[in-house]
């Protein structure tokens, strides 16, 4: 066992790290404020080559696989969940295409998310639909011409960077509407240029505001037979895609925890009362190490999990040591800007300082990608089934 990062992941750490400070951390209220996705962002990740950390190398990526953009992403969360996000779209909706995908579809689609010419993003959730998800209506049925392509109708929502994508990983119902079966659903890959694609309504969002969230509007959109993803009705790819992604936004919640600690940990060390400065009160330090524990406990689990999905280790049974990284991580940072909040007392509250934003946006990751609910189901299930068990 070997806890330590090797070389290149400890430089790419540095070199996000130096661009976090220099070029995210000066932006991050603006983009708050004014809510447009930060094109500046996006160039900046591109010149540093972090838009293909995921991605295999031989489609353009550099193959630091889900460890090097958990890392990353971890750097750039201590300021802006925002970017984070960004870096978190190279893989939410490539996730299923890297592991089921044809030749053809990685050749076409991934290189364009490495070098920036392509954007992606993914539907799985509808209006009725969320956690319970085998409840969407998107409907695939077979093309009445034999020639195998499918026609897709129905409406996805709060889909993440719905209006900058070039492209879509959405899953349909492709048997009978009530089937709750899982060989019922089917991915697919969906161009934006398509006929009957449209965006919908995109949200008025408490948090994250620089990317956009909305609906997905698919009427009578003729899809290619090639560009069904893995088996017709894999569902399971929608949770093996899933299962992958929990140390990813795990990551979003350990850097926002980490920038919200440290910033109120400099604040109390300068705020004076009662004689002394806050810091000193034993009270305000124990809430500090209480917080520092947990951000250590969040990185090792996160860590972990993102080692072993990069082992290929996201099937059924390593799904309580991922929903463990996810949940602990992502209802740390909702605890982590609390406090930073509270250590700051009215300034935190005002948007003079980052600790409001980083509470409005923590909460987005509770909710996301299954919510804490759904991951505690998940590693209770885990228990239960002995997946998880300690002899
Ligand atoms: C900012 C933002 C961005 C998003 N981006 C995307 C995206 O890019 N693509 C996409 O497909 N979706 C996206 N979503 C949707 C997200 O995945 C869903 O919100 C999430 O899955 C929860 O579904 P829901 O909102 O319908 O909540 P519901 O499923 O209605 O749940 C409501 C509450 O009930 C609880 N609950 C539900 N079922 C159970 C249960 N069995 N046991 C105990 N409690 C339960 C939940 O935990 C929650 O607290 C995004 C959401 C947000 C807020």
């Amino acid at each position: 066992m070997d806890f330590e990062l090797s070389d290149e992941l400890r430089a790419l750490q540095q070199s996000v790290r130096r661009l976090a400070q220099d070029k995210i951390k000066p932006r991050a209220r603006e983009i708050d404020k004014d809510g447009n996705y930060p094109q500046d962002i996006f160039k900046a990740f591109l010149d540093a080559g972090l838009l293909g950390l995921c991605i295999p190398t031989e489609y353009g990526g550099s193959g630091a696989g889900i460890l090097g953009l958990a890392i990353a992403i971890e750097e750039v969360a201590k300021y802006s969940n925002t970017a984070a996000l960004m870096l978190l779209l190279t893989r939410l909706p490539t996730g299923p295409v890297m592991i089921a995908g044809t030749e053809e579809q990685k050749a076409t689609y991934l290189p364009g998310i490495c070098d920036g010419t392509l954007k992606a993003a993914f539907g799985l959730s509808e209006p009725q639909a969320g956690s319970d998800v085998m409840g969407m209506r998107t409907r695939g049925t077979l093309a009445p011409d034999g020639s195998g392509d499918w026609i897709l109708n129905g409406t996805k929502c709060w889909m993440s960077g719905v209006k900058e994508a070039d492209w879509y990983t959405v899953f349909a119902k492709t048997s009978e509407p009530s089937s709750r079966t899982h060989d019922s659903v089917t991915a697919f890959i969906v161009e934006r240029a398509w006929r009957g694609v449209k965006v919908g309504r995109t949200d008025h969002k408490m948090g994250v505001r620089g990317v956009d969230t909305g609906e997905l509007l698919l009427t009578d959109v003729r899809v290619p037979a090639a560009n069904v993803i893995g088996e017709v009705g894999g569902f399971r790819l929608a949770m093996l895609g899933l299962n992958a992604m929990r140390p990813i936004v795990a990551a979003r919640g350990i850097g926002l925890a980490e920038g919200a600690l440290m910033y109120a940990t400099e604040y109390v060390k300068s705020r004076e009362a009662f004689g002394k400065t806050i810091a000193d009160f034993q009270g305000i330090q124990w809430e500090i190490a209480k917080c520092a524990v947990d951000i250590e406990a969040a990185r090792l689990l996160t860590y972990r999990a993102a080692v072993m999905a990069d082992a290929g280790k996201f099937t059924k049974e390593y799904v309580p040591y991922l929903s463990m990284a996810k949940y602990h991580a992502t209802e740390l940072a909702v605890r982590a800007s609390s406090l930073a909040v509270q250590l700051l007392g009215a300034a935190g509250y005002m948007e003079d300082h980052p600790t409001e934003q980083w509470y409005r946006d923590a909460k987005q990751l509770t909710i996301v990608e299954g919510t804490s609910q759904v991951q505690l189901g998940l590693i209770a299930r885990g228990v239960l089934d002995r997946d998880l068990w300690w002899d």
